[in-house]
């Protein structure tokens, strides 16, 4: 039997766990995939259950997590990851950050494992700087809708170093920016796929307040690279990894009428509570330390998730049920 670093994936049916575990795969390591199913979807999975060296358990990682044999890594990526997510889940969303988190760094210590977690621009919260680097603090709301995801990642962040200081534990933190591409759920409520749905069903496309507010859209296999990197290099203090060609929201909403050819237009609806105005990563040390940078541009990047959208059964195209949100409650 190869002698194959083990590593186990937290979030691994999600949207980035799946593409994390494709990679690990291809680099020939056993991948131990864990997720609970709430958000996460067993067919962007499903290809590698065939695979000596893919398992695969279905559990909540904010109980206690157990996992046989030895472990060289731990990627934490479980957690609901949309607004809309954090407004059905709110709970499960400050439980898998939090007590997820204390759960697999203590895993780690016991299996001598470097960890690697999935932190967010979030914890810059509504950012008064544009580009954010890594040393601003952020401008988090605690106690608003999106507090539950930001202060559950933020404490993530803190637990995670506290790991590294107290313990010596070898962690990472990767802090992602706005990413895209197959394998986003369609009705998760984020801006690309609304707005590539409304655009397949016809509808007209919902532009949230005037649409000058600003993101910066990576591409899901530049990000993967960018965590494959951060995690064999030495470097412990945060990191940003995101794209940062920045575009608003309403540009954005014209680039996908026009990739779509829908005759469709944007209409506006509310802005939500604390949504940040501007948002863009400073990748200067992911430059510098990694020697990463994106490669893949947003019009290629979009054309390959637009083919995956198009692929799906046309009744999920039109399906709008969120009733997964009431599985494993
Ligand atoms: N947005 C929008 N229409 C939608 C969904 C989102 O205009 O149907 C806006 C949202 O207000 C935000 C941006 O698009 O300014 C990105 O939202 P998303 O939920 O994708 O992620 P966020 O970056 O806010 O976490």
């Amino acid at each position: 039997m190869p002698n194959r670093k083990r590593i186990l994936i937290t979030g691994a049916a999600g949207f980035l766990g799946s593409h994390l575990s494709d990679r690990f795969i291809k680099e020939d390591y056993h991948v131990i995939g864990m997720d609970n199913l709430i958000t996460g979807d067993l067919r962007n999975i499903e290809h590698l259950f065939k695979l000596e060296n893919f398992e695969f358990y279905n559990h909540d990682v904010s109980t206690f997590v157990h996992v046989p044999g030895d472990l060289d890594y731990i990627l934490h990526f479980a957690s609901p990851a949309s607004p809309i997510d954090y407004l059905k889940i709110p709970i499960q969303t400050l439980k898998v950050g939090s007590l997820g988190t204390h759960n697999l760094l203590g895993l780690a210590l016991a299996k001598g494992a470097r960890m690697l977690i999935a932190s967010t621009s979030e914890v810059y919260g509504d950012p008064n700087i544009n580009p954010q680097p890594e040393e601003y603090w952020g401008n988090v709301n605690p106690v608003g809708p999106r507090g539950v995801y930001d202060e559950a990642k933020r404490f993530q962040e803190a637990i995670t170093m506290a790991y590294h200081t107290f313990h010596g534990l070898e962690t990472r933190i990767v802090r992602i920016f706005n990413t895209y591409g197959p394998r986003m759920r369609l009705n998760d409520g984020r801006v690309l796929p609304a707005f590539i749905g409304q655009a397949l069903r016809g509808e007209s496309l919902t532009m949230f307040g005037d649409g000058s507010q600003t993101r910066s859209f990576c591409y899901v296999d530049d990000l993967v690279e960018g965590i494959y990197r951060l995690l064999h290099s030495d470097y412990a203090q945060p990191m940003n990894i995101g794209n940062p060609d920045e575009i608003t929201i309403k540009q954005f909403g014209e680039e996908i009428i026009k990739l779509t050819g829908t005759d469709q237009e944007l209409i506006s609806l509310p802005l939500p509570t604390d949504d940040p105005k501007q948002r863009r990563p400073d990748i200067t040390k992911a430059k510098a330390i990694l020697g990463w940078e994106p490669q893949i541009s947003r019009s290629e990047g979009l054309k390959i998730t637009l083919d995956y959208f198009k692929s799906l059964p046309e009744k999920e195209i039109h399906h709008k049920d969120f009733s997964y949100y009431n599985k494993n409650r």
